[in-house]
């Protein structure tokens, strides 16, 4: 098992959370689709803090928004108008193009939780945007828990669409479970550590980590040796190379520029054949930054 650590981020916004990120890192860019892991709190909050992100773009990826505690409230420019609750997935797709803002609620105290990416496959990136939310019904069994919320595992299998072969699930061990999870071999696979004391098949894997196990695996021993609560992600290797800069995925730095372009024309003129903004935001949108000085690296 390969661990990746996590490095702390300032999340965009007028006042900065910061989260964990986990994935990109120079050394894995993808596991799976999953190309984006930021993993945040325990943090207390109140009205004046928080989750502030106003109306930006995305294209060319799913996000995948999936809470432990709090309330957060989310508006796209398709017209969706959802709260992502703990325990319940939201998937945007941003296709050929969306915005939307993310803010949590005024009657939030604590905010926990992950806020994931996906990056979509050649011949779906283009598709039309489009949101779902499924809450999971609980699977478990002696000293453990799970909710599948995107793909199959331990039985269950989510409902939600996705563009490529996934998984997404959050379990929960009780201290002193030892849990033989069936793995799909064709996956690779990555296990996030939210808390407790965890040994993946007998490694430790330390707090806020993330463990990768490489496809070929048929299944993977979880062991808690405190109460552990774990996000377990994976995918069939994702097989080509994005261009991932601020909010967009792309192919190439030319179309990621034109992205870039578009939003601002967007925020100039008021329209844009590929963006628009939410409806009744409370904030003005993000302008995106200057672009960067060299050319943008494929990877993957
Ligand atoms: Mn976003």
């Amino acid at each position: 098992m390969e661990i990746l650590t996590p490095r702390d981020v300032p999340l965009g916004g007028i006042r900065a959370m910061n989260v964990r990120r986990t994935l990109p890192q120079r050394q894995r860019t993808l596991i799976g689709a999953w190309c984006f892991v930021d993993h945040y709190g325990p943090d207390p909050v109140d009205p004046s803090s928080g989750m502030v992100v106003p109306p930006h773009p995305h294209t060319g990826l799913q996000t995948v928004s999936w809470l432990f505690t709090g309330e957060i409230e989310h508006r796209d420019s398709a017209g969706h108008h959802a709260m992502v609750r703990p325990g319940e997935v939201n998937l945007m797709t941003a296709g050929r193009g969306i915005s939307h803002s993310e803010y949590s609620t005024p009657g939030t105290t604590t905010l926990h939780g992950a806020q994931l990416w996906l990056a979509l496959p050649d011949g779906s990136r283009q598709v039309d945007p489009a949101f779902e939310h499924y809450a999971p019904s609980p699977i478990g069994g002696g000293g453990w828990e799970a909710r599948v919320f995107l793909g199959s595992l331990l039985g269950d299998t989510s409902p939600v669409t996705t563009y490529s072969p996934l998984l997404g699930a959050e379990l929960r061990l009780r201290a002193g479970t030892t849990l033989t999870v069936e793995l799909d071999p064709t996956y690779e696979h990555g296990i996030l550590l939210d808390s407790g004391v965890l040994r993946v098949d007998g490694k430790p894997l330390e707090r806020n980590g993330l463990g990768y196990l490489e496809p070929g695996a048929s299944q993977v021993v979880l062991t808690a040796d405190e109460d552990a609560l774990l996000l377990a992600l994976g995918g069939t290797p994702f097989g080509e190379q994005i261009v991932m800069w601020w909010n967009f995925i792309g192919r190439e730095h030319e179309e990621v520029a034109e992205y870039r372009a578009q939003w601002q024309h967007l925020l100039e003129t008021g329209a844009d054949e590929r963006f628009s903004l939410p409806q009744d935001d409370p904030l003005p949108a993000l302008p995106a930054p200057e672009l960067p000085h060299a050319r943008m690296v494929k990877r993957g």
